[in-house]
């Protein structure tokens, strides 16, 4: 049973059939999924939800599908992991890692926006899959398309990390790397979306694709208990994950799964480019394009197609938003690493980077629950750590040699490690 309305217009309110479309024809304004809530709330509980198996179709009543869900089996339900460590490390009470680096199958928070679109793909008839991509987007759609069979074409900027490259290649799409940032190659998908008719995951399924992202606000009020954190901050990249977390936390509340209490959403971008936050700063609407410069390449999005909505979640949620040098995320990265055992990427590294940011201008206090976004593996993006690590110690393999090494380290001896 479906509990989708159709497609509504964000700007003008006009109705559209469900179909492969993401822009109003009366406005242009982006198209959104209308749901049934009414229907849904007599049919959703708590425990129906806990009866699932642990992947992001045990919210499947607030998700677009008219049939059953074809990919995302394992996909979604990561740790929230209580970061008491790094709390300590912060100064902060209570802290939480939403951790989507180990999401399955391709380590990011894009597989659950995939399995939404490309679940959706195939139920609209589609046999050609396709993304523009800053990486991530390009590993998850590939991974999936593989195992659903689909034909599948991923473009991405032609700059982006080894481990990236390869996490698609692997899959054996076509990929195709184009000579330009992000914002040039989703110009350029955009008008072969028009002219090949294929399911482009984050153009044509965008209002599908979407939707997905709201799990990962489902996930941490689940696992907080059924309760929305007092403060979550969140990456910002093309403005999809933040405003859909905020979504996702307000369905809660309308369908009296959680209690309604000020949860505030703070937006995190990297320095090199932060066209959101610096919107957020000037307390202005307009978001003024930029040229992307940062280590962090996963959201390096200069022209961020929702970040309108990211200024209006944030501002509604009485939140804010910063941002990090690469110098920042880098130690950001190592941090989380050293207290948590979690390596992420730059996205992550920006998350966390922000959070102490914040955290020390005032702006979260420090008694308060707070839940920082990673978004992303570190294992994809080793180039952006590589010289930031020491190199093993070199020896021959004689105990003599490790006994002098012994001898000369200047690190202290380890102590007892406490049993948490
Ligand atoms: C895509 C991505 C994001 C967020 O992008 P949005 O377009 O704002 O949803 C954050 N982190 C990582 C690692 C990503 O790949
Ligand atoms: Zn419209």
């Amino acid at each position: 049973m479906s509990f989708v309305n159709g497609l509504k217009c964000r700007e003008c309110g006009e109705r559209y059939e469900i179909a492969p479309v993401h822009v109003c024809e009366l406005c242009f304004g982006p198209l959104e999924v209308e749901y049934n809530y009414a229907a849904i709330k007599k049919t959703i509980s708590r425990e129906l939800i806990e009866s699932r198996p642990p992947n992001l179709w045990r919210y499947r009543e607030l998700l677009p599908l008219d049939g059953e869900p074809l990919t995302g089996f394992h996909s979604g339900f990561t740790p929230l992991v209580k970061a008491d460590r790094l709390a300590r490390a912060l100064g902060v009470d209570e802290l939480y890692v939403k951790d989507d680096s180990v999401n399955h199958p391709t380590f990011s928070y894009k597989d659950r926006v995939v399995s939404v679109a490309l679940s959706k793909a195939v139920e609209l008839g589609f046999d050609t899959v396709a993304c523009a991509s800053t990486g991530n987007l390009a590993n998850s759609v590939a991974a999936h398309a593989a195992r659903m069979g689909l034909r599948c074409f991923v473009f991405i900027p032609d700059n982006l990390e080894r481990g990236k490259v390869v996490g698609s290649a692997i899959y054996n799409p076509t990929p195709v790397a184009i000579s330009g940032n992000y914002d040039d190659v989703n110009r350029l998908c955009t008008e072969i979306a028009d002219k090949y008719k294929w399911a482009f995951a984050n153009i044509n399924l965008r209002p599908f694709y979407t939707e997905g992202a709201k799990t990962y606000g489902f996930e941490v009020a689940e696992q907080l208990g059924w309760k929305l954190p007092a403060h979550i901050v969140v990456p910002t990249a093309g403005g999809t994950i933040l405003p859909k977390v905020a979504k996702g936390f307000e369905e809660l509340v309308q369908m009296g799964l959680v209690e309604d209490r000020p949860c505030k959403i703070y937006s995190a971008q990297a320095s090199g480019c932060a066209p959101v936050v610096n919107a957020l700063h000037r307390e202005s609407d307009l978001i003024e394009p930029v040229k992307p410069n940062t280590i962090a390449k996963s959201i390096a999005i200069g022209n961020p197609a929702d970040g309108y909505y990211v200024l209006g979640a944030v501002r509604k949620s009485g939140g804010w938003g910063e941002m990090a040098t690469d110098k920042e995320i880098v130690e950001a990265i190592q941090l989380l690493a050293q207290t948590e055992g979690i390596f992420t990427e730059p996205a992550g590294g920006t998350t966390v980077a922000v959070t102490k940011k914040l955290i020390e201008q005032g702006r979260i206090p420090r008694d308060e629950a707070i839940v920082i976004s990673v978004t992303g593996n570190g294992y994809k993006t080793i180039e952006a750590v590589n010289d930031a690590v020491a190199e093993p110690h070199q020896i021959s393999a004689k105990l003599s040699a490790f006994d002098e090494l012994y001898a000369n380290l200047s690190q202290e001896p380890a102590k007892q490690a406490k049993s948490a």
